[in-house]
């Protein structure tokens, strides 16, 4: 594995993203001097709080998997997971709601799955939704340490037992028709492949491989910390404050100073000069290599993004009995979203979405009798030719809607408070073509052909967060900022 050279014991994370902050910890578990430098006047990022008028909103995301990987980094500095952070399963996992008016319940447990699907569908698709799960808990076996947890810098890397493994389970054939082996209906078929939608590519053009995303959440479960998921950042922030990390809030970085291939200090906008061995970047990796680095590389250049959205946060005086957690309504269309979304860059004509309801679980997000909506649409990122400054009010509306006609009567009036964020807000945060879900993790965007976390044309500086390998998600940028450090330590795994 490459490592940075020279000096590393000062080091200057820019952003205190998930990646920054789980990077963060791992150097300071090694003993390094480590100051981080966020824009904003709180940690997180994407993974935001908004509060108004007695309600609490996560911005970004709101379904929490993998939380052993968020309890390794606690432990990489000797902190306990649950003196931090209390994480309810949820159950169930999500609620789908289907076009013919039925519904099913995902479950983490298998037989409860089972169960579940038997009694919507029937007792064949039950036994193929048990052949499923045994396919995805082996591409995880098989991705985990080899793929998706480790620093690589050639094709070669990939050269394992693994390799073969999923080669012959049949990974590398597309997403689509390797779950329609096991599943038959298209309901099932959905829930168990609309996780593409989270990696940019549609479940035809996508790889078996990334069905491993379901096995992260449909099968590993879904966790909802109590506060909202921005009680994560907030976690991980005050770990590495208690541990010596210096953050400084309100710092954004205009410049980073050079000399030869190193980069050695960071600029903020205020002037001041932080001096650093090693710089490790989280803002979207494109727009760090264009302003931070001053490196617009061609490859970076022609990168493509994947889909963007647009989310409702509404406070209401309206609940719903008939709907969990977090809720999916799928329309009728199905390859047709994809293609919409992505090829011809059109908004959806027949919407599937998401409806996440935090203040079911915990009433401290929306004030007494109220509750606190999280409504997500996929749209096309900022490629396509719509433009957010006239189309946002208009859509706004289009989804209270839609989500009328799926069975939230009344949504509209009901509505106290709100706010929306559409591609147009999303790159006004930094984030490239307007895509919060980062460059597409299509197979020339994947693994060793995903942009490295070691800066072309730098000694000293790596980049962390989902436009890096491994990838976008909550998993995977707490992954990334793990790697960032193995690329400063050096990988020494026990
Ligand atoms: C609407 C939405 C829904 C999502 N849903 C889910 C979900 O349910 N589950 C899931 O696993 N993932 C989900 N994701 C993806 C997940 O949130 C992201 O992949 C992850 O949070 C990205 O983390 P990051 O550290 O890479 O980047 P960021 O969170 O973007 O962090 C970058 C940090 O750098 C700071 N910064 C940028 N430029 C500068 C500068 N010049 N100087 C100083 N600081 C700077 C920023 O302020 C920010 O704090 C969702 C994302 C969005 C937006």
């Amino acid at each position: 594995m490459r490592t940075v050279t020279g000096p590393t014991e000062k080091v200057v994370i820019v952003g205190a993203g998930l990646a920054g902050l789980s990077a963060a910890i791992r150097l300071l578990g090694a003993g390094r001097d480590v100051t981080i430098l966020e824009r904003e006047s709180f940690p997180g990022g994407r993974n935001g709080l908004l509060t108004k008028s007695g309600y609490a909103f996560d911005t970004g995301p709101t379904v929490l998997t993998m939380p052993s990987l968020i309890e390794d980094v606690m432990a990489s500095v000797g902190e306990n997971l649950a003196d931090w952070l209390t994480l309810m399963p949820l159950q169930p996992l999500y609620r789908a709601f289907y076009s013919d008016g039925s519904t099913m319940d995902v479950h983490s447990n298998t037989e409860e799955m089972e169960a579940e699907i038997a009694r919507v569908i029937g007792g064949d698709e039950a036994a193929g939704y048990r052949k499923y799960v045994d396919f995805v808990t082996k591409l995880y076996k098989y991705e985990m340490n080899d793929f998706i947890d480790k620093n690589i810098d050639t094709p070669f890397d990939l050269l394992t037992p693994n390799l073969a493994r999923l080669i012959a389970i049949g990974g590398f054939r597309r997403l689509a028709p390797k779950v329609a082996q096991f599943l038959k209906d298209p309901r099932t078929q959905r829930i168990y492949s609309f996780q593409a939608m989270y990696a940019g590519v549609s479940p035809q053009q996508a790889l078996a491989i990334y069905a491993v995303i379901a096995y992260m959440d449909a099968v590993n479960g879904v966790f909802f910390p109590k506060g909202g998921m921005h009680a994560v950042p907030r976690a991980l922030a005050a770990i590495a404050t208690k541990h010596g990390a210096k953050i400084h809030y309100k710092s954004k970085v205009t410049r980073l100073e050079k000399r030869g291939k190193r980069v050695v200090a960071a600029i903020t906008e205020d002037g001041t000069r932080y001096e650093c061995d090693v710089a490790i970047l989280n803002p979207d990796l494109p727009v760090a290599y264009t302003e931070l680095l001053e490196r617009p590389l061609r490859r970076i250049k022609k990168l493509e993004y994947s889909p963007s959205c647009a989310v409702l946060l509404a406070g209401s005086k309206k609940k719903y009995s008939h709907i969990a957690h977090h809720n999916i309504h799928f329309g009728d269309s199905w390859d047709g979203v994809f293609e919409e979304l992505i090829d011809k860059k059109k908004l959806m004509s027949d919407p599937s979405l998401l409806v996440t309801v935090p203040s079911k679980d915990d009433s401290s997000l929306a004030p007494k009798d109220r509750e606190s909506y999280y409504v997500l649409f996929p749209t096309p990122n900022l490629s396509a030719n719509i433009d957010w400054k006239t189309e946002s009010l208009r859509y706004r509306d289009e989804m209270v809607r839609v989500l009328e006609t799926r069975g939230y009567e009344g949504f509209g009036d009901a509505i106290e408070v709100e706010h929306l964020t559409t591609p147009l807000e999303w790159e006004e945060m930094g984030l490239e073509m307007g895509a919060p879900f980062a460059s597409a993790h299509t197979f020339t965007q994947t693994g060793p052909f995903r942009p490295n976390n070691l800066a072309r044309g730098f000694e000293n500086v790596v980049f962390t967060g989902s436009g890096t390998q491994p990838g976008v998600g909550v998993p995977m940028v707490i992954i990334s900022g793990k790697l960032a450090a193995e690329r400063i330590l050096g990988a020494k795994r026990g």
